[in-house]
């Protein structure tokens, strides 16, 4: 009976803290998600002035039958103050999922709570905090929890969550191999844009796809970090079709607008020899009424040194199709020049690590130089990558490079942003006054 309050018959704080610290053990044993919901009934006392104890007594009752309505069975309600409450969330997989639950709180407190003939309104303010992301001892995470409410109080918010600090958006501890079965479903991807420059006449000739995620709270995940997840795990197949269709449906508007430009895509190394990749491809280009020819798939080397000669027939298929085919981060691989001559390939992508330094690195230089001479030896062309300075631009196009990607030109951009980039793109303004340099 002790650990129950007396007016509510929920846990008081006592009992409350023992089983929020058994909570958190669990969580950070079992490597599962708990969230702690602390919650306040705000202006409390006006309510005692106004209707009396017997009112302020009857609210805080059917404010415990509310909470109760909102939480699953295994979840555990405390009154834990005066006017104060609190939550454990067991089992969540994420902090959106405990800010639903308060949203629901949130949500039920709209119709007013009835004492005799008389509606009282009562609104609360709910902080959140979430085990082990946010803290991983239970004293701590209701410091925090307590401490964001405040914080949300004060700010005049409703719901306050902690944040989780910059520098660890992706902690070891997170989840994403299940955040990203659902990041598909839960439109967090997206897909930037970076285009393409000709070294030859400046213009424009297309862009590259890039993707990313979105997640609701760790901000914006960096492909490097997500996609070798998504291929160990599948997820990639999903995530690819998305993208597919994504950037064939949003790239056939550039094309309405400027004429034809060409997408590229990078596509994973397994699927080229996929039985359904091509058709799959095919339907999205048809879907979209997008035109094959304005479709260029990177691949890197990696993909091909497996089974040769079967990529070479899944390559030549795609390329019969309309669409061009270009080597990604080419160099870091180990393209054996005896298979060079049979390569159904249009274009050879220098990585950027050689790039970066060709005005320095005389090494560099070299191998980029003699990368342009060998692609342009089998008609293929040739893209510099991560170009970032105009010093770079000046000397690929003296080494013969037909096409250049970078910051220096522009970073990748929403779709939105590259559309309106497109309309006022002459060239970045060093680059437009010097353009001798650049014009043949
Ligand atoms: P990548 O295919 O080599 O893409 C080029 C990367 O270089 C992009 O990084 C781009 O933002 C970055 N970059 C472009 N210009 C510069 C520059 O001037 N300086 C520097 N330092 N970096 C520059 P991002 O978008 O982070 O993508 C990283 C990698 O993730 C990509 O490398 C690619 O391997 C993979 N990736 C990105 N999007 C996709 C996708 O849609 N599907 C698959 N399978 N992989 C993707
Ligand atoms: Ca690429
Ligand atoms: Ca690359």
């Amino acid at each position: 009976m002790s650990s129950l309050d007396k007016l509510t018959d929920l846990y008081n704080r006592k009992a409350f803290m023992s089983l929020l610290a058994k909570a958190v053990k669990a969580s950070v044993n079992y490597k599962t998600k708990m969230a702690l919901l602390v919650v306040d009934i705000n202006r409390f006392h006006r309510i005692n002035s106004v209707f009396g104890y017997e009112a302020g007594d009857e609210i805080l009752r059917k404010f415990a039958v509310l909470l109760k309505a909102v939480c699953r069975q295994q979840d555990h309600v405390a009154r834990i103050g005066d006017n104060t409450y609190a939550v454990i969330l067991d089992g969540v997989m994420n902090t959106g999922h405990a800010e639903l639950a308060a949203h629901k709180i949130v949500a039920y407190l709209q119709s007013p709570f009835e004492f005799g003939d008389k509606k009282i309104t009562v609104d609360c303010t709910i902080g959140i905090s979430v085990c082990p992301l946010h803290a991983s001892n239970h004293l701590f995470l209701m410091k925090e929890c307590e401490s964001v409410l405040h914080e949300a109080k004060i700010a005049n918010r409703k719901i306050g969550v902690s944040s989780t600090p910059e520098e660890d958006v992706i902690p070891d501890d997170f989840d994403i191999e299940l955040a990203m079965g659902d990041a598909v479903q839960n439109g967090e991807l997206l897909v930037h844009y970076q285009p393409k420059i000709s070294l030859d006449s400046g213009g424009v000739v297309g862009a590259e796809a890039l993707l990313r995620w979105q997640h609701s709270h760790r901000g914006l995940i960096p492909p490097d970090y997500f996609i070798p997840i998504a291929e160990r795990t599948g997820h990639i197949k999903p995530m690819t079709y998305w993208l597919l269709n994504t950037v064939l449906r949003q790239s056939a508007e550039w094309t309405d607008q400027w004429g034809p430009l060409t997408v590229s895509i990078n596509v994973p190394p397994d699927f080229i020899l996929m039985p359904d990749f091509k058709d799959s491809v095919n339907n999205a280009v048809n879907l979209w009424k997008n035109d094959s020819t304005n479709i260029c798939l990177e691949i890197i080397e990696r993909s091909l040194v497996m089974e040769p000669e079967k990529s070479f027939s899944a390559l030549q298929e795609l390329r019969d199709l309309g669409m061009s085919i270009s080597i990604d981060d080419f160099g870091t691989g180990y393209s054996s020049l005896s298979y060079f001559e049979c390569l159904p390939v249009d274009e050879l992508k220098i990585d950027r690590s050689f790039v970066a330094d060709i005005v320095l690195n005389k090494a560099n230089r070299n191998i980029v130089k003699l990368i342009i001479d060998l692609a342009h030896a089998f008609d293929m062309e040739v893209v510099a990558e991560g170009v970032e300075d105009l010093k770079t631009v000046e000397l690929l196009r003296k080494l013969g490079c037909d096409i250049a990607q970078g910051f220096y030109f522009a970073k990748p951009m929403p779709n939105e942003t590259i559309k309106s980039w497109l309309l006022n793109y002459g060239a970045p303004d060093s680059y437009r006054n010097s353009s001798s340099i650049l014009m043949p």
